[in-house]
């Protein structure tokens, strides 16, 4: 604000001074110098870009599909980013400490566009062949990465090859999201397929696997896009999809299940005083899933 305040005072002294070549320079003097004294102190001036507000999207009402991406950042990523931003869509990365470290900016801009970056483990690891304090070395180190990237700690998981057991999962301390759909695109490396397989299979409530460090899978996203909007569905991040359910740290998510299940897992009996009020007609009917 200040900055263009002093613009303005550097233009309209520029106007008043007239026409001559000399008077012009010094007036685009007088005008730079505004500007720089108009300057706040660098700390100040530094506004740290701030990641879009949440978005309030009902995934129990919603027809909601996930698109996951591992073991990036890469280099097709940021192609990814362009292809995703194009098309208003977020979604949630699940990245490598080791590829966090090497291209920090990449994570930092996937944040501040509102995607989701999730916990991949340092290294790509069998967890399951680690000690407990391995599989938290390999957590940690990734947490500090991301957070030293771009501001925010992961709150979501995926073991590498979804290889896990008690002892990952108690370890990790956070919820492990696989997939309910696996492309297999890091084995066919194929454009044509993966959009075949990533518009047709998903189902309500489905998260995707993708792999961003491939060429073809990047080529293919702007037709899934396509496709899975055409289907009807609403694309989300995992947390978006997850949204209004408590994720329970250990805990294996594959999906967003059938609602009817989730809304009678824990919440108090219906009546009860914490509980909802006593059903009434069709609400309660099991919806397929
Ligand atoms: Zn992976």
């Amino acid at each position: 604000m200040r900055i263009g305040v002093a613009l303005l005072a550097g233009a309209l002294l520029l106007t008043a001074a007239g026409c001559g070549d000399g008077d012009e320079s010094r007036a685009r003097a007088a005008g730079r110098e505004a500007v720089r004294s108009g300057e706040p102190p660098r700390e100040t001036r530094r506004a740290e870009p701030q990641p879009p507000p949440p978005r309030r999207i009902d995934c129990g009402l919603a027809d909601c599909v996930s698109l996951t991406f591992d073991d990036g950042p890469g280099e097709h990523t940021e192609r990814l980013l362009d292809i995703l931003k194009a098309a208003g869509v977020r979604a949630t990365f699940f990245v490598l400490g080791q590829m966090v470290e090497e291209h920090p900016e990449i994570v930092r801009r996937m944040v501040l566009e509102g995607h989701e970056v999730a916990n991949h483990s340092w290294s790509h690891k069998d967890l399951t062949g680690l000690s407990a304090a391995g599989v938290r070395s390999q957590i940690r180190r990734t947490q500090q990465a991301v957070k030293k990237a771009a501001g925010v700690e992961p709150t979501l998981m995926r073991p590498p090859y979804g290889a896990t057991d008690e002892k990952v999962a108690r370890a990790a301390g956070m919820p492990q999201i696989l997939w309910s759909v696996d492309t297999l695109d890091w084995r066919h490396r194929d454009a044509d397929r993966g959009a075949r397989v990533g518009i047709g299979e998903p189902g309500r409530g489905g998260i995707v696997l993708y792999h961003d460090i491939h060429k073809p899978t990047v080529d293919c996203i702007p037709r899934v896009i396509k496709g899975l909007k055409k289907r009807g569905f609403t694309l989300v991040t995992v947390g978006e999809l997850f949204q209004d359910v408590r994720l329970e740290p250990g805990e294996i998510y594959t999906e967003r299940e059938g609602d009817a299940e989730l809304l009678t897992a824990s919440p108090p009996p219906p009546g009860s005083p914490a509980g909802p009020p006593e059903p009434s007609g069709r609400d309660t009917a099991p919806r397929a899933r």
